[in-house]
């Protein structure tokens, strides 16, 4: 395969492309535009340090991809003739991918060189590493989510269903809505019956924008064509509580996400110079966020910090 390089990234929509977006278009610029090319050698500086930053990481995302890479595959292997996991077994592989991912963060020169394959944690970028409370914090946590998995209805229902598609993390599915390619693939997709379950795995707490993601997996369904050949239920499980949530994903609610998808989608292009070619304004066009008290946590902070303390929103107080 011949490799190309490109002046400009090819434009797609996702859920967390839309909410980086809404968070702070500088950091929609940063992640999505400045760092292109950025792993080239050949790459300015700057766009070098966003694509590393990029790739910096936390203690609670990482957690949130190894319970969902652990819930995948235990339902593969007992839909496939294994035996069903108790939860210390899934707690201890847990336990070791987050000790790796731990150790890979101290090896900053490596890390460096290597940005898009190893683990770098921000608490370790910047300092010493996470601190005892946050380290027990998670470790709570994963117990919670891996024995609240194994309670779930997901996966009582799922590895009985007679067909099942589990994300793969390194797979990711897309339609293309209006010429736009959206990546949109659910958790868990299963049938019981006629009915289709739409499944999305959650590691923190409740938030107004879970259940606009979810209609977002009921319009992928939709334009796969599998949507109207029988009802879907939608259901938002936090592992970490082990509550369920039901969200109506009918006709009428996916027309609205389809449009909200659309209007976001008309949203970011207002900050091209050159939708076809997806050609960004100049980065002084993005506002830096309004409300700067959590600039400080954000990995893209030191391309921001100059700016953010000439207008007086950076320091100590
Ligand atoms: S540091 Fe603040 S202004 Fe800069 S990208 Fe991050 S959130 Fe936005």
């Amino acid at each position: 395969m011949v490799f190309e390089i490109r002046p400009h990234p090819d434009f797609s929509w996702s859920q967390s492309r839309r909410s980086t977006f809404r968070e702070c278009p500088r950091k929609y610029y940063w992640h999505y535009y400045g760092s292109h090319n950025g792993w080239l050698d050949e790459a300015g500086d700057e766009a070098k340090r966003a694509w590393r930053l990029k790739k910096i990481t936390n203690l609670h995302m990482v957690l949130g991809t190894i319970v969902h890479e652990i819930a995948a595959d235990a339902i593969l292997r007992v839909r496939g003739g294994g035996a069903v996991p108790d939860a210390a077994e899934l707690i201890e592989e847990g336990r070791g991918r987050l000790n790796r991912a731990w150790l890979m963060s101290q090896q900053r020169e490596e890390w460096e060189r290597r940005p898009g394959q190893l683990t770098m944690l921000m608490a370790f970028y910047r300092g010493s590493g996470p601190s005892r409370d946050l380290i027990e914090t998670i470790r709570d946590k994963l117990h919670a989510c891996l024995r609240h998995f194994l309670l779930s209805e997901s996966f009582r229902e799922a590895v009985a269903a007679p067909a099942v598609e589990v994300k793969e993390v390194d797979r990711l599915d897309f339609i293309e809505l209006d010429g736009v390619k959206v990546y949109a693939q659910p958790d868990l997709l299963y049938k019981l019956g006629d009915a289709w379950r739409i499944i999305d795995w959650k590691t923190g707490a409740r938030h107004v924008s879970h259940a606009p993601q979810l209609r977002t997996y009921a319009v992928y369904l939709q334009e796969r064509g599998d949507l109207p050949k029988g009802p879907v239920i939608g259901r938002l499980e936090y592992l970490g509580t082990g509550d369920a949530v039901s969200v109506p994903v009918s006709e009428r609610e996916c027309a609205e996400e389809r449009q909200r998808i659309a209007d976001s989608v008309a949203a970011m292009r207002t900050y091209l110079s050159d939708p076809v070619r997806n050609e960004a304004l100049p980065r002084d066009r993005f506002p830096l966020r309004e409300d700067t008290r959590r600039c400080p946590q954000c990995p893209f902070f030191e391309l921001c910090e100059t700016e953010l303390e000439a207008a007086g929103a950076s320091g100590p107080f």
